[in-house]
């Protein structure tokens, strides 16, 4: 293939410049925002926040292929010590032991979770009421939706399984999310893909003729209106995110898992203190809220939960933020869904669509990706096949 363009420099665009400029294709990306990255931007200054809670998956495709470039970079291993302070909030008080039994019973299964039944069903005819609240629970840190157990059974086992393989999945970048997108900007760049930042593409047509197929990178309410249809939607979270810097204080828990209702706070600099200044602890919660719930809603439920983690947070505080992140954290699938029915990346015409809410599996980010590979693999075949026919 000779041209491509891509609409946005995000992890789904950079992913596919990257894979289409390695094939060897001239690579254009158009990035409306001064600086790449998009949702996986780590913010300047003095507490290096990504936007909410941010882990890298090792089981998913993405962490093999970031490994083969030599992108992955340094991670933040968590000290030992901190691993043991992992806290469990069930019937309203705080504990350190996990409900290994009621959490093993949701996974013990071997089969393939339904498609068509709500999680809370099926995970309660398998193992009971309240294992199926502590696992859809549990599920939440992957999937930021406040009922998990009314999303598609199988949709939740995924993300399940996920989130509490042994040993842990989730890994974490040294310095944050946005060090990882310095890396593949480099490698991009390497690659001799142009990137343009401060480049809004406000519709296709204002792209210049003849340069190949275009892939929209945006997020999916972006593409609706780049495109011009208003079919482009799907259903995703609706998450209050919390971040604190707080006085250190020996002892304060590394994570707070809420299993009475979907909720997450985690002390970042537990394994990676270069994200605060030395003396201070960086805390970053996501609150699942409902669609008529306000953020303070959510802010009071991390409240709660400091409350009783976090001996003295009030006092110890020295920086705050708040934010409501809407339709911002990936596709969640409806009982009767998969991800095969969600907007297709294929739209015809040299187009395609990628991104975390678009037709292709895996979680969160892995979506970005998986359809960013896709959608470089079906527009070089396209190239390939109309070349074959000159
Ligand atoms: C609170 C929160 C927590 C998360 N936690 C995790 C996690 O733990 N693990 C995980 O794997 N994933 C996580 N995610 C998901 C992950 O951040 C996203 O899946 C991923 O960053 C999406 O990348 P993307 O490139 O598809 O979209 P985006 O990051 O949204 O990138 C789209 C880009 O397109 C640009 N753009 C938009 N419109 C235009 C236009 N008209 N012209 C040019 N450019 C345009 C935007 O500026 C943006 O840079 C989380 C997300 C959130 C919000």
């Amino acid at each position: 293939m000779r041209k491509l363009t891509i609409i946005g420099g995000g992890f789904a665009g950079l992913t596919a410049a990257i894979t289409a400029a390695e094939a060897g294709t001239r690579v254009t990306v158009h990035e409306a925002h001064r600086t790449p990255g998009g949702r996986a931007r780590t913010a300047e200054g003095t507490y290096r926040t990504n936007e909410g809670p941010h882990a890298l998956y090792a089981g998913g495709p993405h962490w093999t292929w970031l490994k083969q470039r030599g992108l992955l970079g340094p991670l933040a291993p968590l000290p030992p010590a901190e691993g043991l302070r992992f806290r469990f909030h069930r019937g309203g008080a705080l504990r350190r032991t996990p409900p290994l039994g009621l959490l093993r019973q949701s996974l013990r299964t071997a089969d393939k979770a339904p498609v068509d039944l709500d999680f809370r069903t099926w995970a309660t005819g398998l193992a009971g009421e309240r294992a199926a609240r502590v696992a859809a629970a549990y599920a939440g840190v992957a999937l930021f939706h406040h009922d998990p157990g009314a999303l598609s059974a199988r949709f939740v086992q995924e993300r399940l399984h996920r989130a509490a393989a042994v040993p842990p999945e989730a890994h974490y970048v040294r310095g944050g999310w946005g060090e990882l997108i310095e890396r593949m900007v480099a490698r991009a760049w390497e690659a001799g893909v142009r990137i343009e930042t401060s480049s809004r593409v406000e519709r296709l047509d204002d792209l210049p003729g003849g340069e190949g197929p275009v892939i929209v990178a945006t997020s999916l309410p972006a593409a609706a209106r780049l495109l011009d249809d208003p079919s482009l939607t799907w259903e995703s979270g609706r998450t209050v995110l919390l971040d604190l810097a707080l006085r250190s204080r020996k002892g304060d828990p590394f994570v707070i898992s809420d299993l009475d209702e979907p909720g997450w706070i985690e002390r970042f600099t537990a394994q990676d203190p270069s994200l605060a200044p030395a003396g201070q602890q960086l805390i970053q919660a996501q609150l699942p809220v409902g669609p008529d719930a306000a953020k303070a809603d959510g802010v009071a439920h991390a409240e709660r939960l400091l409350d009783l983690g976090f001996p003295g947070w009030r006092e110890r505080t020295v920086w705050r933020r708040e934010a409501m992140s809407q339709g911002r954290t990936g596709a969640v699938d409806r009982p009767g869904t998969t991800w095969r029915d969600r907007p297709a990346v294929d739209r015809g015409d040299g187009v395609y669509l990628v991104g975390d809410q678009v037709a292709a599996p895996g979680v969160l980010s892995e979506v970005s990706f998986t359809s960013a590979v896709e959608a470089v693999s079906l527009a070089l075949r396209a190239d390939h096949l109309a070349v074959r026919r000159a």
